[in-house]
Parts: structure tokens; sequence; C-alpha cells
């Protein structure tokens, strides 16, 4: 029951063999390879949180009815464990996207799952497949929960049964040739998320919603979609999956404010305290496009770099919309974000002190 889920270890009796798991580390890529178990459990109205098992990683049988592939009431999160050079493995914060998980549960109107068991099936998962998380460059074991409702039912209404699973997939260097500084499209027709939505939370919809401002981001020839707060259509919000933060022509460091449609990256969150320590001043304040492209121009901006847990740090080059484009500084990545990254990886690759306490060995 919900008070001490006990997940039952059940391995997989038919494991990718070690030529395939090597083959697959050797060139992992991101999201497309999974290793041999996952985490499952179920909750409903009557047991709470019950049926908790370690079990191999393949497809669930789902009635087409289960209320998740109509009204989209899912949550995921977004998580990595790091093998170190003395091959201990340590996930990264994993307390905060427990956390997170509970606030975005709230919203959808999801069970709370304890926050003992998120990190239970996240360590058991990563503990039985620990020659799953890949050694070298920028690779890690990236850590997938997601909860849905899997109601056999058509009505709209809370799910009365719910499932929750954690998967894993080897995931590579996001930048296997060298950071790549990123076009921007700013979305002036689409927004994320309005006062009251689901933007704060990690729920599925808000990506459906985003891929078609993506999409047009791609045809503009960007890399990634920057959207504006629904009301006044001034006020820079985040990317589609990253947050982004500005580094001013006095050094000091600005990043938007968290407005409750902008989800609280844990990126974000660790850059804010990060840069404290590299000696810069840090504000999270309103941050207006104008700002943004009258900043980039003048060169009161020096740097922008958007960050977030797959891609890390990733160094913006300019910013482009229906009419225009701006270059931040020279295009490429700058000494501040260059210094931020490092100071990060240093920490989740076991190359410097954590001084934060952010590691949590597995
Ligand atoms: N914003 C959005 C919309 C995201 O999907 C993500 C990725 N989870 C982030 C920001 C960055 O969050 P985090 O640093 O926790 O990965």
């Amino acid at each position: 029951m919900s008070a001490d889920l006990q997940f039952t270890v059940e391995p997989n009796t038919k494991p990718a063999s070690d030529d395939q798991r090597a083959s697959i580390l050797a060139n992992p890529g991101f999201g497309q390879n999974f290793s041999d178990h996952m985490a499952i459990a179920t909750w409903t109205k009557e047991q709470g949180w019950h049926d908790a098992r370690i079990t191999a990683f393949g497809p669930l049988e789902l009635s087409p009815a289960t209320a998740v592939f109509h009204y989209a009431q899912s949550i995921f999160e977004g998580m990595k464990a790091y093998r170190h050079p003395d091959d201990s493995i340590h996930a990264f914060r994993p307390e905060a996207n427990a956390r997170r998980f509970n606030r975005s549960a709230q919203r959808l109107a999801l069970p709370e799952l304890p926050e003992e068991a998120f990190l239970d099936a996240v360590r058991r998962v990563v503990t039985i497949d620990k020659d799953w998380v890949p050694a070298g460059g920028e690779s890690s074991l990236y850590l997938r929960p997601v909860m849905f409702g899997s109601d056999p039912y058509l009505g709209v209404r809370p799910s009365a049964q719910v499932t929750f699973l954690v998967m894993a997939s080897p995931a590579g260097s996001y930048f296997p040739n060298g950071v790549k500084p990123v076009r921007i499209w700013l979305s002036e027709e689409y927004t994320r998320a309005a006062p009251g939505g689901t933007g704060a939370a990690k729920a599925a919809g808000n990506y459906a919603a985003s891929l078609v401002a993506q999409a047009e981001a791609v045809e503009q020839g960007c890399d990634q979609v920057a959207f504006l707060d629904a009301i006044e259509r001034k006020w820079l919000e985040e990317l589609g999956g990253m947050n982004l933060y500005f580094v001013l022509d006095d050094n000091s460091v600005v990043t938007p404010e968290l407005s409750g449609t902008i989800l609280e990256g844990i990126t974000r969150d660790s850059i804010l305290k990060l840069v404290t320590d590299l000696g810069h001043t840090v504000t999270e304040r309103k941050i207006s496009i104008d700002e943004w492209r009258d900043g980039a121009a003048s060169g009161r901006i020096r740097e922008v770099f958007a960050c977030g847990t797959a891609a890390v740090i990733t160094p913006v080059a300019s910013l482009k919309w229906h009419g225009g484009e701006v270059q931040v500084g020279d295009g490429e990545a700058g000494p501040v974000t260059a210094a931020v990254r490092t100071a990060l990886l240093d920490v989740q690759y076991g190359r410097a002190a954590d001084t934060h306490n952010w590691m949590t060995r597995i």
C-alpha cells in the first residue's frame, strides 16, 4: 500500500546480450534504446498504490478506451544517472524531480506518489540495469518516470486507475561534435501556457501543444522555439523544453522569473546557485522580448543560453522572428556560458566537489 510501496523484482528472462548492449552503448543517441527493465506500479481509488514491480521493459496492453489516450491525463519527468571515474553511479537531484512530479500530479488530478517510492523505483531500475549506464564523454542513462490515467473508461473525470512507470534509456553526448550554438525562433502566433493552465506542470499535453510551433521553428531554419506570455505577448517565458538565461555587459546574469506558466527547471535552479558560486549576481525577473532584441543589438546582452536536463547548457547564437534576426555576441558560446556548463558537468560527472549535495549515489 501507499505508505511503504515495495517493488518486487522480476528479472528480465530475455535481457539484451552483452554484444547487443555494447553496440547500443557505443552509439546510444537519445531516447531510442531502452534498458532491460522498468518499474511499474498501479493506483486505484480502492487500493491506493499497489502491485509495484521491477520487470522486463516491454509493451503494455491497454484498452483503446484508456483514459490517457483521450484526455491526456499524463505527466512525466526527465532526469539522468551518471557514471563517475571510479565507476560509481550517481543521480542528479532526484528528490527535486520527485517533488516536481507530485506538483505536476496535483495539477493533472493524478494521485500523489510518495517521494520515497519515486526514488526507490529510480534507484532499483538503475541498480538492476547499471551496465546500461554509458561511460565516457557526456553520456548518461536518461530516466523517464511517467504517470497516466489507465482506466478503460470514456467518461471525463480523474482516472480511477493510474499507472506509474520508470524506464531508462542510454543517452550519448548531446553535442558529439562539440557544443554548437542554436538559432531560436520566436513564436508570435502560438503560446505555450496561460495563467491558470498547466504550464508549470510537466504535463504531456504541453508538449503536444508546442509541436506545431517547434515545426515552424525548423521550417524557419531554427533549432528551438521561444514562447512569450499568453496575455501581453511581451514577456519571455521559455523554450519548448528548456529555460533561458542572459548574461549582461556588467557580467550580471538574469533569467525569467517563475511566472506560474513556465516549468521550474531543475537545471535552471542549479544554475542560480552555480553562477553565484562563480561570482556573478543573478536576478530572476521579467524579461521582455524587446529587451532581448535591443540588448543583443546594442551589446547590453553579451550571452544567452538555454538549460535543461537533456542538453545541459546550450549557447544561443541568434533570435529570429517574422521580419528579422539578431545575433547574440559573436554567435559563439561566450565565456560565462562555457564556465557554467563546465561547472555543472564537473559536478554531474564527479570531477568537482559536490558542494551543494546534488548527487545521490545509486
Ligand atoms: N522547460 C520545459 C518546458 C521543459 O520540458 C524542461 C525539461 N524538463 C525544462 C524547461 C528544463 O527542466 P530541467 O532542467 O528540469 O530538465
